[in-house]
């Protein structure tokens, strides 16, 4: 007995402890077998209906309706605590129901014991009062275990039905009775006894089943997470946006898509390492998450491409959260002592209108991005429902350049270069070509920047300075080799040791090699820019600056450039001979040039009477159809074995 009522204390210091989730477990269980309170409500309601009927007495009579009542009500608490769903119950739900349940309980458990009392005082006939007793005895027994997961319910329960029988019995006055009255008191130690041991086994069960989900979901999480930025990652990107694009059916909401790719990204990853590729990601992927995360998505779907999704009223709302995008991005990133910086392009859809779905809407956004790709970096585009077939061709050359080198599909020719002093062969450019396996032969303007946007111009470009210095060292030992260097190589990481060793398998004198880098180097990170000019001319390898004149760099920079040559853009050379202010502007870079120490050729000649007006502008060398076509490296290697006798000269 001081057994069970240490245990009884010890229940309402744990019962206070328990988490409130557990609770509404427990709390769940009291309404999780509406059958059997529906069958124990019908047969007492319809026996004590019976007893009342039989005895003819109003009290019980008035005893038994109050049961079939609270009977009645506890019926449709049940049924609609079937109809809630359990996920939306909070604590204060969980409490109030509790006390719903448990005031019926104790209720009907009262009047059920008042019933037995009633019956065993106010008759004689032993028939009803066995009756009475059996019903409420056996309500008892079976509610020790029924409601043990809320114990108190469960033993008030089985006190208020027991205690006053028991008390009925006594009153009899009659031997047998008040033998079973203590037998009955006996019997209610026992049951609390059960109760207590059944209701430790089940708070066992829910804290342990509790846990395992709690484990289970956190394991969800992580693996729904970019372990590199912590946003959603592709797989949770996935479910959340399909989640948000269903919900658009029924509401009015707009759902914009973002989707934004990092440009010059894996430049910094080739220059700085990975580590710094990573710092630059999370610090990205931070500012995005604290600027849209709260209300939208965002997620990283892999390498440097990004996602945000956000509810926009229209479509120049959600081009101004591009260009929040734009400027979030291009913030610098410290990391290692450095300011990490990148740009970034955004194609843009918008749901309903470029798509209900989310495969359509993600195929559009792509498109756009690939379409603001196409105009250069840092641009934005809005999904437009126009079939784009150079989008769909850049990205099936973009797939088919990936192997293409292992297929053997590239190859070199050679344009030469013309000393207009000596009329020989000074050097010969190497021009790169691609014959594929679908498309046939294609342009170099189409496909390098194709190779510049994927990085495969790193391989690519790598395999053309081999290539380019093994044909050139079975030439004449005064004719050089010029090789096209885009600024994406020129500021990979490995440059210098490719060109040793192109120039060690090959044996060709590093004097011998030179190579062209475009005049957009000068303008987007020049130090770098700068350090690697410098480290290729301090191997001995002369450095040209191409298409002088198509970009926007002042004659300022040129002072700054270790160049030794500097090649005119074709674009000054067309209308050499028909227009004076051409020729003005030819004249005085040729000057400058010279000034500064450096050697020009003008390219793109095609006319006599431009070649002509070239040499009174003392350029130093020439390049153009009218010379030389690009060719094969074995009609090359002919005509610089035959000496090419050069028809420069005007009139010859
Ligand atoms: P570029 O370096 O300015 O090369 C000169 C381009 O002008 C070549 O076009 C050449 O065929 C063309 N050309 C030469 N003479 C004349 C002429 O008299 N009239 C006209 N209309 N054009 C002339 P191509 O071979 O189509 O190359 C285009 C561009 O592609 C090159 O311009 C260069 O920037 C790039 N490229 C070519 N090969 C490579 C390479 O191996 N690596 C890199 N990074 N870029 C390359
Ligand atoms: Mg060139
Ligand atoms: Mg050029």
């Amino acid at each position: 007995m001081t057994g069970l009522v240490s245990r009884l204390r010890q229940l309402r210091r744990s019962d206070q402890a328990i988490a409130a989730a557990v609770r509404e477990t427990l709390v769940e269980s009291l309404y999780a077998s509406p059958r059997s309170l529906v069958i124990g409500a019908l047969s007492s309601g319809a026996i004590t209906a019976i007893v009342a009927l039989m005895s003819a007495d109003r009290l019980i009579m008035v005893c038994a309706a109050a049961i079939v009542l609270v009977a009645a009500i506890r019926i449709v608490d049940a049924a609609r605590a079937r109809v809630e769903p359990s996920a939306e119950a909070t604590a204060r739900k969980t409490t109030r129901r509790e006390i719903l349940y448990r005031s019926g309980a104790l209720c009907y458990s009262a009047l059920l014991g008042i019933f037995g009392l009633l019956t065993l005082v106010r008759t004689d006939d032993g028939v009803l009062q066995l009756l009475a007793v059996t019903t409420t005895i056996g309500y008892a027994a079976g509610i020790a275990g029924r409601n043990a997961g809320r114990p108190w319910i469960a033993l008030s329960q089985l006190l208020f039905a027991s205690v006053p029988l028991a008390i009925g019995l006594f009153l009899s006055v009659e031997t047998l009775k008040i033998v079973l009255a203590v037998v009955i008191l006996l019997f209610v130690v026992a049951m609390m006894d059960i109760t207590l041991q059944t209701y430790g086994v089940i708070l066992k069960a829910t804290l342990v089943s509790r846990e395992k989900a709690a484990i289970a979901d956190h394991h969800a999480a992580v693996a729904r997470r970019d372990d590199l930025t912590g946003v959603a990652n592709r797989t949770a990107f996935r479910e959340q946006f399909e989640a948000r694009m269903q919900a658009l059916h029924y509401n009015d909401d707009r759902l914009a898509l973002h989707w934004i790719d990092l440009d010059r990204f894996k430049e910094i990853n080739d220059s700085f390492g990975h580590l710094a590729g990573n710092a630059l990601l999370a610090g990205v992927a931070r500012r995005l998450n604290d600027a849209f995360g709260t209300e939208g998505i965002v997620a990283r779907l892999g390498g440097d491409e990004f996602a945000v999704v956000s509810t926009v009223r229209d479509h120049d709302n959600a081009l101004a959260i591009g260009r929040t995008i734009l400027t979030l991005v291009e913030q610098p990133v410290h990391h290692d002592g450095r300011m990490l910086r990148v740009g970034a392009s955004l194609g843009i859809a918008v749901a309903p209108r470029d798509g209900t779905d989310a495969d359509t809407l993600l195929k559009n956004a792509d498109l756009a991005l690939y379409r603001a790709k196409d105009g250069g970096r840092g641009q934005m585009c809005v999904y437009e429902p126009v079939m784009d077939e150079k989008i769909e061709r850049s990205r099936d050359l973009a797939a088919e350049m990936q192997d293409a080198l292992v297929r053997g599909e590239f190859h070199l020719v050679f344009q030469p270069i013309f000393d207009l002093a000596g009329d020989r062969i000074v050097s010969c450019e190497a021009l790169l070509r691609w014959t594929n396996r679908r498309y046939g032969a294609i342009s170099p303007a189409e496909f390098i920047p194709i190779a510049e946007d994927n990085g495969l111009i790193v391989t690519i470009g790598g395999w053309v300075i081999r290539e380019a210095c093994r044909i050139a060292s079975a030439w004449p030992t005064d004719v050089q080799i010029a090789v096209n260097l885009s600024p994406v190589q020129l500021r990979s990481a490995n440059l210098t040791q490719l060109i040793l060793g192109a120039l060690a398998s090959s044996g060709l004198s590093a004097r011998r090699l030179e190579l062209e880098v475009t005049e957009s180097v000068l303008l987007e990170d020049i130090e770098a820019s700068l350090a690697a000019l410098d480290a290729i001319n301090r191997l001995d390898v002369q450095t040209t600056l191409d298409d002088f004149g198509t970009g926007y760099s002042s004659l300022s920079y040129l002072t700054k450039f270790p160049f030794q040559t500097l090649k005119i853009d074709r674009s000054f050379i067309v209308d050499l001979d028909q227009n004076p202010a051409s020729v003005a502007i030819v004249q005085t870079v040729i000057d400058l040039a010279a000034k500064l120490g450096m050697r020009t050729v003008a390219e793109g000649i095609e006319t006599q009477a431009q070649l002509d007006q070239l040499r009174r502008t003392r350029c130093d060398a020439v390049q153009g159809y009218l010379l030389a076509h690009p060719m094969p490296a074995s009609s090359v290697g002919a005509m610089l074995a035959d000496g090419a006798a050069v028809r420069t000269r005007s009139g010859s």
